[in-house]
C-alpha cells in the first residue's frame, strides 16, 4: 500500500511540481520535497518552494546544484540568453542538457538517505517542449539505473506524464487545489508569481491550459 510508504517529491514552486506534491499528500503517509538551486533566473522561485512547503508542514531539503550552470549556460540560468522557443527540428534556449538525469539522480540518492522508496516529479510528455529528458522512455530507464546503482527497488512516479496542461489543472482541482495553484505557484519565465506576465512561453502554456479546463468545467 502506497498509504504506508514515504515519497520525496522534485519541488520547484511552480504548477506542475505544486501539483504533483498534492497528489503525493494524498497518496502517501509520507512526503518531503527537495528544490534545486542552480542559478535559476528568478530566485522568487525556490521562495515559492520554501513557502508551500512550510506552509504543509513539509520537510523541504534544498541543494545547491550551481555546477549544472558551469557544464550547461542557458536561457534559465544566463540573463544573457534570451527565453525563445526552438526553430522547427531545434531544442528551445530554455533546454538545460542533462537537467533531469542530475536531478532525478540526485532526487534518489537523497530519496534512500531520508528512507523514501518514491520519487515523483511533475516531467511529462505531453505538453513538453521537446526536452529528451521529460520523456517517459527516459525517467523508466532511469529508474532501472538508480536501482542497479545503489541496490535498491525505488519507484519513479510521474503523474503528469500524459496529462496536457488543461488535465494538470483538473488534476488539482480534483485534489481540491486549484485557487492555491493558481495563485500561489510561478512558472513564469520573467519571474511574476501566479498569472505569470503572460507573454513567455511558460505563461502561454499554463494560459491556454487553464482556460480550456475552465471553459470545458463550465460545459459539464
Ligand atoms: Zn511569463
Amino acid at each position: 500500500m502506497l498509504k504506508d510508504e514515504k515519497a520525496l517529491v522534485v519541488f520547484s514552486g511552480g504548477q506542475d511540481s505544486t501539483t504533483c506534491l498534492f497528489w503525493a499528500l494524498e497518496t502517501f503517509r509520507e512526503v518531503e520535497a527537495v528544490t534545486f538551486d542552480y542559478n535559476q533566473r528568478h530566485h522568487q522561485e525556490i521562495q515559492c518552494a520554501q513557502a508551500i512547503a512550510k506552509e504543509f508542514g513539509i520537510v523541504h531539503h534544498t541543494l545547491d546544484m550551481s555546477l549544472l550552470n558551469q557544464l550547461a549556460p542557458n536561457a534559465l540560468t544566463r540573463p544573457d540568453i534570451e527565453v525563445a522557443d526552438g526553430k522547427e527540428g531545434e531544442l528551445p534556449s530554455t533546454f538545460v542538457p542533462g537537467r533531469n538525469l542530475v536531478f532525478l539522480s540526485f532526487a534518489g540518492i537523497l530519496a534512500r538517505q531520508t528512507g523514501a522508496k518514491h520519487v515523483v516529479t511533475g516531467v511529462c510528455e505531453t505538453d513538453f517542449s521537446g526536452y529528451p529528458d521529460c520523456r517517459d522512455v527516459f525517467v523508466k530507464s532511469l529508474n532501472v539505473t538508480l536501482n542497479l546503482s545503489m541496490a535498491d527497488e525505488f519507484v519513479i512516479h510521474t503523474p503528469l506524464m500524459w496529462l496536457n496542461k488543461a488535465e494538470t489543472w483538473k488534476l488539482a482541482d480534483d485534489l481540491g487545489r486549484l485557487d492555491f495553484v493558481r495563485e500561489r505557484t510561478l512558472t513564469c519565465y520573467n519571474g511574476i508569481i501566479a498569472d505569470g506576465c503572460g507573454e513567455c512561453p511558460a505563461c502561454k502554456l499554463r494560459k491556454n491550459g487553464l482556460e480550456e479546463y475552465l471553459l470545458s468545467r463550465k460545459g459539464e
